[in-house]
């Protein structure tokens, strides 16, 4: 296996050093950076700035921002002063990710819910949105990557992705396979897969998202490895959960575990 391995900043309860120690020493050297939904990007900054100096300090590469999603910070607002304001915000997070060196910004194409009759407008106000958010990312040295989302949310089926993504014009694409509640894990990958660069991993039940440890859910991780393999996915696999997130754990589980599940599962030697 080839592919990076890494965790969602939020892993853990408690983000002690020597927690995050033992993620380095499992195998993960990637970690991609939350950063919650505030009014105030200064303070969120400011923050993101301690967070990142303290995975460089771990040894753990920051090498993604999770940029917030909120009714505000959602890019397929109706209300066009609404929106450039929300721009606005996007653009000055994803200028520090460029300063800070990280390379991709994950972002969300809209909040929820999306009522139907409003879809086909929001999904046009977020097709330009993420144009002009890419365009500014690629000045900054950041690749946006727009991820796929569960429910009414915009980027529900690979259709969705592809426009929001203009076909890799505009944006790539994080592929979430715990956010797929239409289309099987084949039949959207295989549409989405040359624009794809990076992936949000974990485990659910296709009822809804769980961000459970491969293994809780009902993903055939065989298959899933198999299909990324087939498409030559060389990005990052990182895992978005949390250290609780096994039901049939009565206990925090380990990063060693959580790979070693995920190695099972996938039939990875
Ligand atoms: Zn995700």
């Amino acid at each position: 296996m080839r592919n990076k391995l890494g965790l969602s900043s939020g892993f853990f309860r408690e983000p002690s050093l020597e927690n995050w120690r033992s993620a380095l020493d499992a195998g993960f050297t990637e970690v991609e950076l939350g950063m919650s939904a505030e009014e105030d990007v200064s303070s969120m900054l400011q923050k993101s700035a301690a967070r990142l100096a303290f995975f460089r300090d771990v040894g753990l590469n920051v090498s993604s921002v999770h940029l917030p999603f909120s009714e505000v910070y959602d890019p397929s607002l109706l209300d066009g002063e609404a929106r450039r304001q929300t721009l606005d915000r996007f653009r000055d997070l994803i200028a520090w990710t460029g300063d800070a060196g990280i390379g991709i910004a994950v972002i969300h194409a809209s909040y929820e819910p999306i009522p139907e009759a409003d879809r086909a407008a929001r999904l046009e106000a977020a097709v330009d949105s993420i144009a002009e958010l890419g365009e500014w990312a690629r000045r900054q040295r950041v690749r946006l990557a727009v991820e796929n989302l569960p429910r009414t949310c915009l980027g529900n089926t690979a259709a969705d992705m592809l426009a929001l993504s203009g076909r890799g014009e505009y944006a790539s694409i994080c592929f979430d396979v715990n956010h797929l509640l239409i289309e099987t894990h084949a039949e959207f990958y295989e549409q989405i897969a040359p624009h794809t660069i990076t992936t949000h991993l974990s485990d659910y039940d296709r009822i809804n998202e769980r961000h459970w440890m491969p293994g809780e859910g009902t993903i055939d991780w065989a298959e899933l490895w198999q299909l990324l393999q087939v498409h030559d996915y060389q990005g990052r696999l990182i895992f978005e959960l949390n250290e609780t997130a096994a039901p049939s754990l009565d206990r925090p589980y380990t990063p060693k575990e959580l790979l070693e599940a995920f190695r099972r599962e996938a039939g990875i030697a």
